[in-house]
């Protein structure tokens, strides 16, 4: 590996490098893998407005006018999720940031006394949401893992969670190897093997919603128009499977001491 750092250009001799370097990894570039995906409806603008002691604590969704909106609670701020078309950032920042301001209060009121503190774009980060993974995470010398593996969906917020599980799986299968010095292709094919059907599952999951609520909501732009969801959500069995689901995965990993 070369890099680039203090005092110009250094080399690193290594069996194995690892791709940690996340969705726009220049490593899985380098190494010619392409990542293939589906093109999910969304996209997602991301901001903080202050939180007040007398809000509901805990994270909550608003669905109206054509947008989703998420607010997770940060204790004083707000982390929110606005939920636009995809492409749509272009027509939003045109019409300017008063009128995203209406639009947020439009899905939330309670926030009408404080969107005056979103004063200019360099405040909003831009999500452009994508849902990916590449055929195959390794070659010789090399391995990906977390989103340089599989760009996730923000839908369920399991980016971070999958990403840790992805070099859990990695350390538990490779550092007896590694520590020989004998690392071979098929310990790299294995954390794929263990990590891949998890990934798979999720990401189905994450599509399944972004086309049977997201797409809805973005596609009914009526405020009049009341979004009901899914039947088959609202089985008993299902509600409570996507927490689940999120929070452990399919088959939870522990690190091997
Ligand atoms: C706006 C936004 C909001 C998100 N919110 C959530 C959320 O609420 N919950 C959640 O679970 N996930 C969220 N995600 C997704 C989550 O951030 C990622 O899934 C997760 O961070 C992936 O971890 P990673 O270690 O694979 O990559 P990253 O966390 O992206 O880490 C990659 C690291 O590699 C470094 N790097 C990249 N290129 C180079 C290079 N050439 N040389 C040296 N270093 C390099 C980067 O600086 C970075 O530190 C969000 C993503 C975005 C963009």
């Amino acid at each position: 590996m070369r890099y680039r750092g203090h005092g110009g250009w250094h080399e690193v001799r290594a069996q194995l490098t690892v791709g940690a370097d996340g969705r726009h990894s220049r490593l899985r570039q380098l190494a010619g893998f392409e990542a293939v995906g589906t093109s999910p409806p969304m996209d997602v603008l991301w901001f903080r407005l202050p939180r007040k002691a007398e809000d509901p604590s805990g994270g909550m969704g608003r669905i109206g006018n054509g947008h989703i909106v998420a607010m997770l609670d940060r204790g004083d701020q707000w982390q929110i999720a606005y939920v636009i078309p995809k492409g749509g950032y272009q027509e939003i920042r045109a019409a300017g940031i008063e009128a995203l301001r209406q639009g947020i209060v439009g899905v939330v009121p309670e926030l009408c006394d404080r969107v005056q503190y979103l004063k200019d774009w360099s405040q909003i980060a831009f999500l452009s949401v994508e849902s990916s993974r590449v055929p195959r995470w390794y070659r010789p010398g090399l391995l990906l893992i977390g989103d340089a593996a599989h760009i996730m969906s923000p839908v369920g917020g399991v980016g971070i969670n999958y990403a840790v599980q992805d070099a859990v799986v990695a350390a538990n299968v490779l550092s007896e190897s590694l520590k020989r010095n004998s690392i071979h292709i098929w310990d790299l094919a294995e954390v794929q093997r263990q990590r891949e059907l998890p990934i798979r599952v999720i990401q189905a999951f994450q599509s399944v919603i972004q086309q049977q609520i997201f797409a809805r909501v973005l596609n009914s732009n009526n405020s009049t128009q009341s979004f009901t969801p899914p039947a088959f959500l609202q089985l008993p069995i299902l509600r409570d499977l996507p927490a689940r689901l999120i929070a452990f995965g399919i088959g939870p990993v522990h690190v091997k001491t």
